[in-house]
């Protein structure tokens, strides 16, 4: 049995390599490589692999978590750690050894693996998996390494998947073309633990997109690190989602400088609704020193003008704080987001998940309801002021670009409230009865 739990933040549990990211928005986001695990084992005679995902049923708190859990059948569960909750994860797991002792408990995704020596060392779980879950569960049932396109159509019936909704409402599921990237930058979280680039076999795309939508997805979201790699592959695609006369909105990532017209054109007819990129930086000497090749200025700019002029909506992703950051560079980098001008921007706070000693880490390395771990990497800018330049320069983008009381609700309003809710959900001290009551006395 597979387990999903919920301490009342949202967290995309497959985001970042399978670290996990924080969200500060209401929308739900399924756990592909959980899935997919689930339909690699329920593939086998002898095997029924059930998802119970806290999200999916309406946020299980973890105390009724516990008993559900503790009253039903499983010989095995999985449960996937991420960063932000590793620290809750090993709790709830200590909990339900608790109500069910003897109960067989493996931990799976990055941050357990990160954390094997101490988990080993320090708590009573019986197997930690290191390498993605999917293909630990593929060479489990077959007995040998399964590629990427050896791995079946992910079965969204084996959880409530309408709950997997947007920021609208739609239904959006999620669905990888590809795994990996070529593009080796060395704080990228994802090769680290994908390793090369694995194209999967179109036919294959073609099938889950039909099966997704045959199951009503309003979205499909493509997980792929840089969905237009090959480009022939994706021209493949599109064309023959037109010509199946395919109707659904799907939202991929890629590097800008491998759009060409043409491509967008096809990609938008085939449904393409939102395009999200890196840029990462402004200053063009912090991303060489990260073999970060995130294409031209001028290119980026008019790659976003084409997407917007084509109806295309654009997402940028940009880090603050890398270690040769100073308050000039930062601000450098704002001023290339409102250059290049995309829709949404998302700042994120640097961190590095490439650790030079992972036999000496502990859970609280990583911060708990954060996307960063607690490794300061600045030589000049302290964790409140990277922070501030965060929370600023979110605030100036949403004013500038949509309105003030926008940026007032989303970057003003929401995010104390969701910096409130932390605070709350810290007080209880990761006792997950006292976090349970607290947070249903205030549903
Ligand atoms: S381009 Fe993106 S996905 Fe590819 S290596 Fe760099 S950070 Fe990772």
């Amino acid at each position: 049995m597979f387990v999903r739990p919920y301490y009342g933040v949202n967290i995309h549990t497959d985001a970042q390599g399978e670290y996990g990211s924080v969200l500060h928005s209401n929308d739900v986001f399924p756990d592909l490589p959980v899935i997919n695990s689930a339909t690699i084992l329920n593939t086998a005679e002898n095997i029924q692999a059930v998802i119970l995902d806290a999200y999916a049923e309406g946020r299980i708190l973890p105390d009724e978590l516990i008993r559900r859990v503790s009253e039903m059948t499983f010989d095995k569960l999985v449960i996937k750690t991420t960063t932000a909750t590793v620290k809750s994860d090993l709790e709830l797991i200590r909990q339900i050894k608790l109500a069910r002792p003897g109960c067989y408990v493996i931990t799976a995704g990055q941050t357990s693996a990160d954390l094997k020596t101490w988990i080993t060392a320090n708590t009573d779980i019986d197997q930690v998996i290191t390498e993605p879950m999917d293909k630990y569960f593929y060479r489990l049932v077959y007995g040998t390494d399964g590629t990427i396109d050896d791995m079946p159509t992910p079965d969204y019936t084996l959880v409530n998947y309408k709950a997997y909704t947007d920021d609208s409402g739609r239904v959006r599921l999620t669905l990888l073309a590809s795994r990996s990237c070529p593009m080796k930058c060395s704080y990228c979280p994802y090769i680290k633990y994908y390793g090369d680039y694995e194209p999967r076999d179109t036919d294959k795309v073609l099938d889950d997109v039909r099966t997704l939508v045959s199951l009503g997805a309003e979205v499909i979201q493509f997980r792929d690190q840089f969905f237009t790699c090959n480009k022939d592959r994706i021209r493949d695609l599109c064309q023959r989602m037109i010509d199946e006369n395919i109707k659904v909105s799907w939202i991929c990532e890629t590097k800008l400088s491998s759009l060409d017209e043409d491509l967008v054109d096809l990609m938008k007819k085939a449904g393409l609704m939102l395009v999200c990129f890196g840029v990462e930086s402004g200053n063009t000497e912090i991303l060489e020193a990260y073999n970060s090749n995130k294409g031209e200025l001028s290119d980026q700019i008019a790659k976003v003008k084409m997407l917007r002029d084509k109806g295309i909506l654009t997402m940028a992703f940009y880090i603050i704080g890398f270690p040769e950051d100073t308050w000039e560079s930062v601000y450098d980098t704002y001023k290339c987001a409102e250059t290049i001008g995309s829709d949404i921007v998302n700042f994120n706070e640097y961190t590095t998940f490439y650790f030079e000693d992972k036999d000496s880490l502990t859970p609280d390395v990583f911060c708990q309801f954060a996307n960063s771990t607690n490794i300061d990497m600045s030589a000049s800018l302290s964790r409140e002021e990277i922070r501030y330049a965060i929370d600023l320069f979110s605030t100036m983008y949403t004013a500038g670009h949509d309105c003030l009381e926008k940026a007032y609700t989303y970057n003003h309003k929401l995010m104390n409230a969701y910096k409130e809710n932390v605070r709350r959900i810290l007080m209880c001290d990761n006792d997950l009865y006292r976090l349970s009551e607290m947070l249903r006395d205030r549903t």
